[in-house]
C-alpha cells in the first residue's frame, strides 16, 4: 500500500463493538482483570498502555516503516525517554544545528544523569568520525534542521555510526513521515514532535520514537514511558491519529506554498539569505531532493538590516502569525534568536517561518507589503 492510503486506514478498523467508522476515544484509566488475575484485553492502566494509543502507534509505525513506534506526551518526554534508557556512563554526540530544547537538555541535563553530550557539524565527516568515542552510544542529527535548514546524509551517517557500534537517531519532525523516511535510509530511530506536522492544527501535543527493530532499546522507552509517566492522554492519541488522515494532503500544499515564499524572499535586496532546501543555491538542494519526498514547508531568512530590521518585518506581518511552534494550517512567523534564552545560537538577524496552508499569493503579498512597511 503507498503511503497516503496507509495514512488513511492505518490503524483505522471500524469499532467491532459498535461499528463506528472513526476510532472510538477510551478515556478509562483502567480495565478488568479476570478472575484469575490474568488481563483479558491487554490492558491494565492508562498510562501503561490504552487502546485509542494503541491505534495510533499502529499507524505511526507504518506510516515510518517501523517495527515499533511509542506516543509521549510531547516531543521532549520522546527525547528524554530515548536519552534516559541509554546505560549509564554513554557518550551521545548532537549535531550542532538542532532544536534548542535538546540542546539545552544536552549541555545541563545529561551529566547530571551520568551521560555526556558533545556536539559535532554533521555535515563533516571526517569530523563525525573524530567525534564518535568508544562509549558513544547514539548519535543524533536532525534533518532538515533548526533554524538553518541544515540536510545531512541520513545513510552515510547510518554506516559511520553502527561502524563504530553506535546507533543514529533522526529527528524527522521539520519533514514529518511523508517527505523522508530515515528508518528506509538506514537510521535505527525516528523522533518526531507530533505537536507539528502529524497533529497539524495547532491543537495538540505529542511525541513519537519509531524504531527499526522492536529490541531492548525499543523496550527500554516503552518503560521509560511508562514508570516515569511521559504517558500522552488517550484524547492527545486521538486528535494526532485525526491529523494523520490528511498528512500528505497537508504537506503537499504547505511544501508548493514554501517554496513560492522562498523564491520570491530569495529575489529581494532586502533579504541577505534565505535558507530552503528546495532553493538550488541551498547546500544541501541535490542530498535532500536524493533523500526526501518534498523539501517541507520550514525555511528561514536573514535580513541585510541586522536584529531590528528583522523584528521589524516580523511585527509588519498580518497573515503570518508571530508565535513559535510549526506545522499548523496557519503560517507563523519567529525571531529564533528571541526565544532561545541566555546563549542564543541562531543569528540575530534571522526569521523562521511556518508556511502554512493559506493561498501561496496571499502570503507572498504578505511578505511584500511587510517588507515595504519596514523599510519606510
Ligand atoms: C518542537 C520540536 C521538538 C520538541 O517537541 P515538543 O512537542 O514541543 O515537546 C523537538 N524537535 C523539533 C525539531 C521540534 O521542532
Amino acid at each position: 500500500m503507498r503511503p497516503e492510503t496507509l495514512a488513511v486506514h492505518a490503524g483505522a478498523e471500524p469499532d467491532a463493538a459498535t461499528g463506528a467508522l472513526s476510532p472510538p476515544l477510551h478515556l478509562a484509566t483502567t480495565f478488568l482483570h479476570a478472575p484469575d488475575g490474568s488481563l483479558p484485553h491487554g490492558l491494565i492502566y492508562q498510562r501503561t498502555d490504552n487502546p485509542t494509543q494503541q491505534r495510533l502507534e499502529v499507524a505511526l509505525a507504518a506510516l515510518d516503516g517501523a517495527r515499533r513506534a511509542l506516543f509521549f506526551a510531547t516531543g521532549m518526554a520522546a527525547v528524554s525517554a530515548v536519552l534516559q534508557a541509554l546505560p549509564a556512563g554513554s557518550h551521545v554526540l548532537l549535531q550542532d544545528d538542532l532544536y534548542h530544547g535538546v540542546r539545552t537538555l544536552a549541555r545541563d541535563w545529561l551529566p547530571r544523569w551520568g551521560l555526556s553530550a558533545s556536539f559535532v557539524d554533521c555535515g563533516n565527516l571526517d569530523a563525525v568520525r573524530a567525534a564518535l568515542r568508544p562509549e558513544t552510544r547514539l548519535l543524533w542529527t536532525e534533518s532538515p534542521s533548526n533554524p538553518l535548514l541544515r540536510i545531512v546524509d541520513i545513510a552515510t551517517l547510518a554506516e559511520l555510526a553502527h561502524a563504530h557500534g553506535a546507533r543514529l537517531l533522526v529527528d524527522g519532525t521539520f519533514a514529518s513521515p511523508a517527505l523522508q523516511q530515515p528508518l528506509a535510509l538506514g537510521a535505527d530511530v525516528v523522533l518526531h514532535s507530533a505537536t507539528k506536522y502529524l497533529g497539524g492544527h495547532s491543537d495538540v501535543m505529542g511525541g513519537v520514537l519509531a524504531f527499526a527493530r522492536d529490541d531492548e532499546l525499543a523496550q527500554r522507552c516503552f518503560e521509560v514511558r511508562n514508570v516515569q509517566g511521559a504517558s500522552a492522554s488517550p484524547f492527545a492519541a486521538w486528535l494526532v491519529l485525526r491529523g494523520l488522515r490528511s498528512l500528505h494532503a497537508r504537506l503537499a500544499m504547505h511544501v508548493a506554498n514554501a517554496q513560492r515564499v522562498a523564491e520570491f524572499l530569495a529575489a529581494q535586496p532586502a533579504v541577505e539569505a534565505v535558507h530552503y532546501p528546495g532553493l538550488p543555491t541551498h547546500t544541501g538542494h541535490a542530498l535532500a531532493a536524493r533523500q526526501m519526498r518534498g523539501f517541507g514547508g520550514m525555511l528561514s531568512f536573514q535580513l541585510r538590516g541586522g536584529r531590528d530590521a528583522a523584528l521589524r518585518v516580523a511585527g509588519a506581518l498580518r497573515l503570518f502569525q508571530n508565535a513559535t511552534s510549526l506545522g499548523g494550517c496557519e503560517s507563523l512567523v519567529e525571531h529564533r534568536a528571541s526565544v532561545e534564552g541566555a546563549q542564543p545560537v541562531s543569528p540575530q538577524n534571522l526569521l523562521r517561518l511556518s508556511v502554512g496552508l493559506e493561498h501561496g499569493e496571499d502570503l507572498v503579498e504578505d511578505l511584500a507589503a511587510a517588507l515595504v512597511r519596514s523599510s519606510a
